[in-house]
């Protein structure tokens, strides 16, 4: 059942604020196409009143708050708002189901999902304690050698539609695990839960200025916070760091406790498109900040004739149709060998066509609508080209008939690709999986590797050795074996070639808020 969307505001210093231009942007409902509600549209103007928020956070009590508390002590919130969202798990999944179209079940499993990785943040933060000083062995005795890691200081966090509160609890767990201060600009196609997100901070009283959030489009608000000039305009030398989805350990050695800590550094991590991942880094560039990128996919699933056709079914059907498809990992190229390729399509298409495609909300919804109009054309003009250049369309590739209203795509399988077609070249973000099939492993593995990103491969088969081979070939950053999509807050996630680089998660994913500082120290007895 539908339930009212809370009318919400920019998030600033701990409270709800108005946009400078008040302008508003209205929330589609995918599933019916009727306006729910909206939300604020910020601009540079709110981007500046932010970052100062988040700066002052940082050092607030004269260093001795945010960035210089124990880890210990930043747990205590991290696990506060774990619990918060837990207690409000229902809520926030229908919220989620209905701004960004994805079944009811699944958006449960993303908000179990926030939860768990606010808590696994809250105990790297507390096991960071210890961890912050580190000594280096250097081969002369007159000098000693320490490593000391530091929070970067005030990071910009820019995130995607299609997990919104999960893709920003990637990055802010993390962030505020490290001692960062953060400024969250979540997708202005589904921003509601990213809100509510704000609303838990409030009831779990973390102070203020800690976690902003400014809903908006991206070059009005997403645009201002990478190109922020931020240091000049701050007394003490603070970091602007940028990161759209990551996490971080915290930190706060800095023996600096009568000082703001001194943090030069500055970095932007996103996740989003190639091409506007492209557009961050161009703009990073010129402010020489480092980047953390994580990209869109076009993954490969490979399918050997050894496999249990059922078992194998399930994980390739899973793996492309996930949240409706989009997802930036999903394994939209299948690979399977031509000894069963028949047998395995029957089977999919059969499947396909059981699949309940319905209102998000619905009992036993499986696949819900695309997330808005604008891109529910674009997944249909990616399957009418691919007719067009001559791919069989062997299942779906319309709105199913008995759906009148909303933006729904039939799951759909291409057949008849040559590896020079659109379909096959290109990320899709729908429901949309294209086939090809192969006679050799060889063959196989050229294939899956036949493209501009690198983010997952997934290898089905029962021979252990051939897995191992196919995962040292793949060309990505995380591979499946006789699996896909699986993902945990303590293993690394990214990709390689045009999936952009850097890690979120685990251990890695902290590693992307701390600054590294190499201290040494003349320990001699002989007076200069
Ligand atoms: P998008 O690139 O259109 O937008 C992502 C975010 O960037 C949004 O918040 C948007 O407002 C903002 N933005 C847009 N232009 C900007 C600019 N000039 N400056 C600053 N910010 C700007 O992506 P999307 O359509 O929201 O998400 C889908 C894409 O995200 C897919 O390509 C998908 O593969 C990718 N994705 C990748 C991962 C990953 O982990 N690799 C995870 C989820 C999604």
């Amino acid at each position: 059942m539908a339930i009212p969307i809370p009318s919400r505001q920019l998030f600033i210093d701990g409270e709800w604020r108005e946009p400078v231009h008040k302008n508003r942007i209205p929330i589609i409902n995918p599933a019916t196409e009727e306006t729910i509600g909206d939300i604020p549209a910020a601009t540079a103007e709110d981007v500046e009143i932010a970052v100062e928020a988040a700066r002052k956070a940082l050092v607030r009590n004269g260093g001795k708050d945010w960035a210089n508390a124990t880890g210990a002590h930043r747990a205590k919130y991290l696990r506060a708002i774990a619990a918060k969202i837990t207690e409000k798990k229902s809520y926030l999944a229908k919220l989620e189901a209905i701004d960004c179209g994805k079944p009811l079940e699944e958006a449960a499993w993303d908000i179990d999902d926030v939860a768990g990785c606010f808590e696994y943040f809250a105990d790297l933060a507390e096991a960071f304690d210890s961890k912050r000083k580190t000594p280096v062995s250097v081969p002369m005795d007159t000098f000693k050698c320490y490593v000391l890691k530091e929070p970067l200081g005030v990071v910009g966090l820019i995130t995607p539609w299609n997990y919104p509160m999960l893709m920003a609890t990637w990055k802010v767990a993390p962030a505020l695990a490290a001692g960062c201060t953060a400024i969250l600009k979540p997708s202005e196609l589904a921003s509601i839960t990213c809100l509510e997100l704000a609303e838990v901070c409030r009831d779990v009283g973390l102070p203020s200025g800690v976690l902003n959030i400014l809903t908006g489009f991206g070059p009005e608000a997403g645009a201002p916070l990478v190109s922020h000039p931020d240091v000049d305009k701050v007394s003490c030398d603070l970091p602007f760091c940028f990161s759209v989805s990551c996490f971080s350990f915290e930190l706060d050695v800095l023996h600096c406790n009568d000082h703001p800590p001194s943090m030069v550094n500055q970095q932007i991590a996103f996740t989003g498109s190639s091409a506007t991942g492209s557009k961050i880094m161009t703009a990073a560039a010129s402010l020489v900040k480092p980047v953390t990128l994580e990209l869109g996919g076009k993954s490969p699933i490979v399918v050997f004739e050894d496999v249990d056709l059922d078992k194998a079914a399930e994980w390739a059907l899973f793996g492309c149709f996930w949240t409706n498809g989009q997802i930036c990992s999903a394994t939209s190229r299948l690979i399977v060998h031509e000894s069963i390729a028949e047998a395995f399509l029957e089977k999919l298409v059969k499947w396909c066509k059981n699949i309940k495609i319905s209102d998000p909300l619905e009992e036993g919804c499986r696949l819900g609508p695309i997330v808005s109009s604008g891109q529910y054309e674009k997944v249909l003009k990616f399957i009418s080209t691919a007719k067009d250049e001559g791919a069989t369309i062997l299942c779906g590739g319309a709105q199913p008939q008995h759906l009148k209203k909303g933006f729904y795509v039939e799951p759909t399988i291409i057949t008849d690709v040559k590896t020079s077609m659109q379909i096959w070249r290109e990320e899709v973000f729908g429901p949309v999986l294209c086939v090809k099939t192969f006679t050799s492993e060889e063959e196989a593995i050229e294939l899956a590797n036949d493209t501009h990103y690198g983010l997952g491969a997934a290898v089905l088969s029962q021979d252990h050795e051939r897995c191992e081979r196919l995962t040292k070939a793949f060309q990505a950053g995380i591979v499946w074996v006789n699996c896909s999509q699986p993902c945990f807050s303590q293993a690394p996630w990214g990709g390689k070639k045009r999936s952009g680089f850097g890690r979120e998660l685990g251990e890695w994913g902290l590693d992307n808020y701390l600054n590294v500082k190499q201290v040494t120290k003349y320990e001699s007895d002989d007076s200069w």
